[in-house]
């Protein structure tokens, strides 16, 4: 359980070394633990006014020693980020005037926040809802410049702005039935064919929402992408040129990519998790076979392969067994290796083996055919969908589930609905609607679910 009585304060900048790193403070006792710490000449912390910044000497409270000289910002109470008091110490940003820093305001009475305090603050506090605090940790988080976007969106509120309207309607048909129930003399019966047609209504709204999820969690997510295809054919080398750094390790000797080796790389916004496996073959050499075990599991749990051949060497036998290994699983083939051959055609035998995956004909070396490569693969992700756009997106697989939920009792009132049922029936499913549209915004979040979400966080967030 969670005291919002006391007052709370971490380090809020990452650590290490920095120009500048903040220390924390929220909570009733923030202004009197700044007026321990904080010297400004003839002023005192408490008596300022707020959203405004000072300059003055960060000391210890016991013993006056100086620490720090020091930005200060204050905020009071109700428009703040936390929606209580909140002092920032903007100080020299070495991991020691920090920690001497948070130690005085812990002395002072403040106690250490825990991971996402703040934030969950803010969420109980009013300020935001609980699917913009997600997007807070989601905007942290974020690898590429469209998963950015998309948690910006969500944190300003676009996203809960859609939920409260679906809402609204939901609200709106309730009290049309429960007025009938309630005031059937008056009102008369229910008109089952209007209330169908509202819900139906409400029903592709949730729908069309559920649409964004799959492109919301690619680019919030990312996706995990196994680079297989036999040894030497150069998966490392493709690696590589994909991160656009030397992560793997690239030898001219088959089979010494014997580990499996993972990096994350940004292709048209997406952030594809590179999985660069060991050469696919029968092998006796144990350190190897673990390695063509590693590739396998790795190709299993990847949503994508990209199959590597290499076009010095044409279509071989061996090719074709991996080919088949392949079969049914989501792929994009790669020729690699263009430089060396005659031609940078692709062969009848390949395309036919192929059987519709996209083939790129590349050279990892010289970089021809990579940029068309990436392209490729950010369509055959995101399966020709708009990039992440300007409308609110799904992509948090809770918030997934719970418009699932929403859908599901709406199509149930619905279904009840061109039954003409009791008004009672529907009612119930409209109510359990609007609880799962309200586990996205929080209301009706359990304690657990809350805590997890906030748990996830960094101190100091
Ligand atoms: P892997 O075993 O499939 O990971 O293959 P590597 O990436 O280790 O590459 C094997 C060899 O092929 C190395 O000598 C690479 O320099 C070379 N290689 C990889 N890609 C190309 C390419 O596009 N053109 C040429 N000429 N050589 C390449």
């Amino acid at each position: 359980m969670l005291h919002l009585s006391d007052t709370i304060a971490a380090i809020a900048t990452p650590p290490g070394e920095g120009g500048v790193g903040i220390v924390r403070v929220s909570g009733p006792q923030a202004l009197t633990i700044a007026d321990k710490l904080f010297h400004k000449r003839g002023q005192v912390v408490s008596s300022l006014p707020s959203h405004t910044l000072h300059y003055g000497l960060v000391s210890e409270p016991e013993t006056g020693a100086r620490i720090d000289d020091a930005i200060l910002l204050l905020f009071r109470g109700s428009r703040s980020y936390t929606g209580e008091d909140v002092i920032e110490f903007s100080c020299h940003g070495g991991p020691v005037t920090l920690a001497r820093v948070l130690e005085s305001a812990l002395k002072a009475g403040a106690r250490l926040a825990e991971p996402g305090e703040f934030t969950r603050r803010a969420f109980l506090n009013g300020r935001m809802d609980l699917a913009q605090a997600e997007a807070v940790a989601d905007q942290i988080r974020a690898k590429t410049e469209a998963a950015q976007k998309v948690a910006l969106q969500q944190r300003e509120g676009k996203l809960s702005h859609e939920v409260r309207r679906l809402k609204d309607e939901l609200v709106g048909a309730l009290a049309a039935v429960e007025v009938t129930i309630d005031f059937s003399e008056e009102i008369g019966e229910l008109d089952y064919f209007q209330l169908a047609i509202r819900l139906k209504g409400i029903q592709e709204e949730v729908e069309r929402l559920l649409e964004t999820a799959g492109r919301g969690r690619i680019y919030r997510e990312g996706i995990r992408l196994a680079i297989v295809g036999r040894p030497n054919v150069g998966k490392s080398s493709l690696m590589n040129a994909l991160l656009r750094e030397n992560r793997a390790i690239v030898t001219p000797i088959a089979g010494t990519t014997r580990d499996v080796i993972e990096e994350t790389a940004n292709i048209c916004g997406i952030p594809i998790t590179a999985i660069d496996t060991a050469g696919m073959r029968e092998t006796e050499d144990t350190v190897e076979k673990i390695g063509v075990a590693r590739a396998r599991a790795a190709a299993d749990t990847a949503s994508l392969l990209l199959f590597v051949l290499d076009a010095s060497q044409g279509w071989t036998s061996e090719d074709l067994e991996i080919s088949q290994y392949l079969a049914g699983k989501a792929a994009v083939w790669v020729l690699n290796k263009v430089d060396l051959a005659d031609s940078s055609e692709i062969s009848d035998d390949i395309h036919k083996a192929a059987a519709g995956s996209a083939i790129v004909a590349i050279s990892a070396q010289t970089g021809q055919g990579m940029p068309e490569l990436e392209r490729t693969l950010a369509d055959s992700i995101l399966g020709g969908q708009v990039s992440a756009g300007e409308g609110a997106v799904v992509s948090n697989v809770r918030h997934q589930r719970a418009l699932e939920l929403t859908r599901d009792s709406v199509t149930l009132a619905y279904q009840t609905t061109l039954q003409e049922l009791p008004a009672d029936f529907i009612t119930i499913d409209l109510r359990s609607a609007l609880d799962s549209l309200g586990l996205i915004t929080g209301e009706t979040a359990t304690e657990e679910v809350i805590h997890r979400i906030f748990h996830d966080f960094c101190i100091g967030k």
